[in-house]
């Protein structure tokens, strides 16, 4: 008889949002006093930039017609066109020597940040933070790299690392050496955002060693400070130790739409092995590559209508982060982030746990935020609030809150 991956069985069985989808329907079922606002969920709510749609458009029709019709393209890492794109203004116009061979589409940051441990042995020790995006602890767990879950929910081989309120919400270096080392910058849940000097320390770090660091930058477009580095590969010495996650999710509304890339740098060895190759070995067996279409609208965001008009979108979650951050602080409570990302981490009053805090708020000012505990034993004593909502509500949200406390 077939036998399944037990690795699976080993999971906890996603109970964040799912535990936060039964309080909100239970009490729904209460009839609530005022409508319910959501500022858990990590979704945009924009409509996709108009210069996408159009070029959505066009290259819809392309596929109409049999002259300019795609199948299979040649190369499922994407279109030269989208590459090149990139390369050039994500990249060179920052100085950063990234060449479009080196980028490889794909239809999310999510798929990519998991089916990276494809080209990795199950033996390498992993390293996350502590609070974590759920999706690098998962996926290393269904891989055999996690080992067992123990009583307080860590898992027996992963190495945590802990961001608090003392280290900045950036992760000092451990004690046992890492091989794979995720970092998420700006960060989801805490809204923080690593410096060149912070992340230099890892890249030396990782060069000596020899570790890998799987940098996620999803949220890159909200950073506003001049000083905070957009890529891992603006940090000298960071192309023969990274990978580079990038997504247009976040910063052009492509949740529903799907597309994004990784970077690997030619110089990237391990073993004396191109882990470039690997990845693109990996990707042209299990991945035929992103619609045509969606990498038309990709293509869109780097013009000049098109960056305009994403960066219009991004400004308005980053004026709502600006009313959380701005209303939270009068009301007295402590929170962080929302300046470089769209996400507010905010310290529960009075030493609270962050689920009674989290009831609270629904209960009291009819708003859904996300319980920090539910990203790790670190996020306890916070909860995260989103910028994606829209400015009324958020505005609306934080009055009930403010005039709650
Ligand atoms: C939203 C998000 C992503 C983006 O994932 P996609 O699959 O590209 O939509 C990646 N990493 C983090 C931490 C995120 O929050």
């Amino acid at each position: 008889m077939v036998k399944v991956n037990e690795n699976f069985l080993k999971l906890p069985g996603g109970y964040l949002f799912p535990e936060i989808s039964r309080r909100v329907k239970a009490f729904l079922e209460t009839n609530p006093p005022m409508p319910l606002i959501r500022l858990g969920i990590g979704d945009v709510t924009q409509p996709l930039a108009p210069a996408v749609i159009e070029a959505m458009h066009k290259a819809t029709d392309e596929m109409s017609r049999k002259e300019t019709f795609r199948g299979y393209s040649d190369d499922s890492s994407g279109y030269d066109f989208l590459k090149e794109a990139i390369s050039r203004y994500d990249y060179k116009a920052r100085g950063v020597d990234i060449s479009p061979d080196e980028i490889n589409i794909s239809d999310g940051a999510k798929s990519d940040c998991g089916n990276i441990g494809d080209i990795f042995s199950v033996d390498n020790v992993v390293a996350v933070c502590d609070p974590v995006y759920p999706v690098y602890v998962d996926t290393n767990a269904m891989a055999g790299r996690a080992g067992e879950v123990m009583p307080d929910g860590r898992w027996s081989n992963l190495v945590y690392l802990p961001c608090t309120e003392e280290n900045g919400f950036f992760p000092d270096l451990p004690e046992r050496v890492p091989d794979l080392i995720y970092i998420c910058s700006p960060n989801n849940p805490t809204g923080a955002a690593a410096t060149k000097e912070q992340l230099k320390v890892w890249v030396d770090y990782a060069n000596k060693h020899g570790s890998v660091i799987l940098y996620d930058s999803a949220y890159e477009a909200f950073i506003t400070d001049e000083n905070i580095p957009h890529s891992i590969f603006e940090i000298p010495g960071a192309e023969t130790c990274a990978i580079e996650f990038r997504s247009f999710s976040k910063t052009a509304g492509f949740t529903g739409t799907r597309c994004a890339y990784t970077v690997i740098p030619k110089a990237l060895e391990r073993g004396g092995v191109s882990l470039l190759s690997l990845w693109q070995r990996r990707q042209n067996t299990k991945f035929n590559g992103v619609a045509y279409v969606v990498q038309r609208a990709a293509e869109a965001v780097y013009s000049e209508e098109g960056r305009r008009q994403v960066k219009e979108t991004i400004d308005y979650y980053l004026n709502n982060a600006k009313i959380i951050r701005e209303g939270f602080a009068k009301a007295g409570l402590t929170a962080y982030g929302g300046v470089n990302a769209p996400y507010i981490w905010v310290k529960t009053p009075g030493g609270m746990p962050s689920w009674d805090f989290f009831d609270l708020l629904l209960k009291k000012a009819c708003v859904v935020t996300t319980p920090g505990a539910g990203f790790g034993p670190s996020g306890e004593g916070f909860i995260r609030v989103t910028a994606f909502g829209d400015v009324d509500a958020t505005r609306e949200a934080v009055e009930r809150i403010t005039s709650l406390l």
